[in-house]
């Protein structure tokens, strides 16, 4: 691998880096750009989106003839990480979970007319969307095999039965991916349908309270009854849904990777400001050892977390689906971010437990991070299944 940045990817990490400094972090310290839930609010949102679209920032993820900027998946991670250094980035560059990870499944299965119908208006930002596939006990979590949620063919139509929950974003998404059993084959029994929020036959039953602050809709508990869904708003075909959810989800899951490095790396920038003017006994706190071994592991542990950010990003780029590459970032940083805000709180004292730094809501955001998109343990089991498949050559360079 060859980890030099070219031109291009630098420049759009510097008009990143400028945008992020002189636009979004003033908004961030006022209290009343906050909506209730701890995000921005839509009203202020907008006006930034408008001017990230005007500065040719929008969207970068997708390829040029979809509205993008074809980044590839390397130059995204240092794009993603940039725009993460405030905690609302991703969504003014419309970068943010779940519409990237929508976009690109789109991008890449879905027909000519699907993008025009469904991805069109994702990445022009008229619309958001969400991806529905957890289900509440005994349905599926980490186990998709365990879903319950039938999608039954009559006709040129399906008819939706079930249940989802923790559905990001679902409170606003105009379109929604679902995920639905189609059959009992092991392999071939899920299967992925669109569908628009005007449609009948389902509803919102609860927007679930949640520990740490939300993307805008929330995350939302849905019931299905009877929702019909045309043939022609499946993706790929039928039984082919759990091939979609590899392709969404290894990519989704590095952008939260390739963000949540962004948000680690400003913990610790807000720790060394602050442990850099604070005096404590006379000294620096910067000056304290045991402080320097804190800031020190955390930017080794930042720098271990781009380098399997990078390596994955690399690996999918080539074609790859990068499976061992994603699992082993995504547990990594997941734990990073979690351990990086809790340090810097630490550092700051009483300060880094109030609402005066964006600390506190790292924190709590980060907890989800090892649960979203695989648990910690499922990711383990996995890389631990392929150890045991490949022995020594799971560390093959090839
Ligand atoms: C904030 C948030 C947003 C989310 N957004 C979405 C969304 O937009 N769309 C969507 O479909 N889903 C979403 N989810 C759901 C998320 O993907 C699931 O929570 C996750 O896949 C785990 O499933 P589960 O919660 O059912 O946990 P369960 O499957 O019930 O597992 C519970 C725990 O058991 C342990 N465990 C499970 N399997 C193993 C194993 N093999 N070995 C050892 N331990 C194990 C783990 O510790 C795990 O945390 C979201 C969740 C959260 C918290």
């Amino acid at each position: 691998m060859d980890f030099t940045i070219s031109p291009r990817i630098e420049d759009y990490r510097a008009r990143i880096a400028r945008f992020v400094e002189d636009e979004i972090l003033p908004i961030e310290e006022m209290r009343e750009a906050y909506d209730d839930h701890g995000n921005i609010r839509l009203d202020w949102l907008e006006p930034l989106r408008d001017k990230a679209r005007a500065e040719g920032l929008w969207c970068l993820q997708l390829a040029p003839e979809t509205g993008g900027a074809g980044l590839g998946k390397v130059g995204m991670a240092v794009c993603y990480e940039e725009m993460n250094r405030s905690i609302f980035g991703p969504a003014v560059f419309n970068s943010a979970a779940p519409d990237d990870g929508n976009m690109m499944v789109l991008e890449q299965a879905g027909t000519e007319a699907q993008k025009e119908r469904w991805l069109k208006p994702i990445a022009e930002g008229e619309v958001r969307s969400a991806f529905a596939m957890t289900e509440p006990h005994p349905g599926s979590g980490s186990d998709p095999s365990m879903m319950l949620t039938t999608a039954k063919r009559d006709g040129d139509k399906y008819v939706i039965q079930g249940r989802k929950w923790f559905i990001t974003g679902a409170g606003e998404a105009q379109h929604f991916i679902l995920m639905a059993k189609t059959s009992d084959d092991p392999r071939r029994g899920l299967t992925a349908f669109l569908f628009d929020r005007a449609q009948s036959g389902w509803r919102i039953d609860r927007r679930i309270p949640i520990m740490g602050p939300e993307e805008h809709g929330g995350h939302c508990e849905m019931v299905f009854e009877g929702l019909e869904i045309p043939a022609e708003n499946m993706l790929l075909e039928e039984g082919r849904g759990l091939k979609i959810t590899q392709m969404r989800l290894g990519p989704a899951r590095l952008t939260h990777c390739m963000r949540w490095l962004g948000l680690a790396k400003r913990s610790v920038e807000i720790a060394t400001t602050y442990a850099n003017e604070r005096f404590a006994f006379g000294q620096r706190l910067s000056k304290r050892e045991s402080v320097q071994m804190m800031l020190g592991g955390l930017a080794m542990d930042i720098e271990v977390g781009r380098l399997l950010v990078m390596k994955a990003a690399w690996e999918l780029d080539q074609g790859s689906y990068a499976r061992k590459e994603v699992s082993m970032a995504k547990v990594h940083v997941a734990n990073l971010l979690h351990r990086a805000a809790d340090i810097a709180i630490q550092i700051n004292g009483a300060r880094g437990y109030s609402t005066d730094t964006p600390l506190e809501w790292i924190y709590r955001y980060a907890r989800q991070a090892r649960l979203v998109d695989g648990a910690d343990e499922v990711h383990k089991m996995v890389l631990s299944r392929r150890l045991e498949e490949e022995g020594r050559e799971f560390w093959s360079w090839a």
